[in-house]
């Protein structure tokens, strides 16, 4: 199944670009340019996730927020886009009903990483293939098991996330405060060094199955990928 995703944003080159990302990824994309607009089509569709802007002519993002969660099926995941970034705005929209945050301008990886992290969290996850495999190593998301040689790993949950996520996007380089947003879910990463902890881990449980191979690759001074 396609997942639906609407865009509400009015800067044009900005919907188009969102939209190009998007259908790339394999979404089926609907678009608004106004607050009015995207209300008027939610009374007739329900999408599977709104991209929501919150600098919109007539009705504001902000307003329209209010009425998804009040008037509309309350529980569609709606991720602000916004240029503003201070974490002041951030928690009061995530109180307020958002689900996540997107500053702009922002990096295709990171939408799709955002969108697929918010579709997993509201029990909508995307059909995700069977196996996903790399070097030795294979997880299978239907039963979230990783097995390497032929032998499966015990992970923490956490830890089988990280993979995941690295799998499912091989070139992105994460910096370990995206994969403490999408991997944690919120609250702010801040000086914490849970991140750095859960990789550590990891890699020895990796290293321990297969001492050959590498696994995660530490990119100096952004964070980790795949290798
Ligand atoms: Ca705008």
């Amino acid at each position: 199944m396609q997942y639906k995703i609407l865009i509400v944003e009015d800067e044009t080159d900005i919907s188009r670009l969102l939209k190009k990302i998007l259908t790339a990824a394999g979404y089926l994309v609907q678009q608004a340019f106004s607050g009015t607009e995207a209300k008027l089509l939610l009374e007739r569709e329900t999408p599977d996730l709104i991209l929501l802007d919150l600098m919109l002519p007539g009705l504001s993002g902000e307003a329209l927020l209010l009425e998804i969660r009040s008037t509309f099926q309350s529980n569609i995941p709606v991720l602000i886009l916004s240029a503003r970034s201070s974490l002041e705005d951030k928690v009061t929209l995530l109180k307020t009903g958002a689900d996540d945050y997107i500053t702009k301008p922002f990096e295709p990886e990171e939408v799709t990483a955002r969108i697929q992290a918010a579709l997993r969290r509201t029990g909508q996850a995307p059909a995700a293939p069977k196996v996903l495999s790399h070097k030795n190593l294979q997880l299978f998301p239907d039963s979230r098991k990783a097995v390497v040689n032929d032998m499966e790993l015990s992970l923490t949950a956490h830890e089988y996330e990280i993979l995941l996520l690295f799998l499912q996007t091989p070139e992105k380089v994460y910096s370990r405060e995206l994969l403490y947003e999408l991997i944690w879910q919120g609250g702010y990463y801040g000086e914490n060094n849970t991140v750095n902890v859960h990789v550590s881990n990891l890699r020895k449980k990796l290293k321990e199955a297969d001492p050959e191979e590498d696994y995660i690759q530490t990119v100096y001074g952004i964070g980790f990928k795949l290798c």
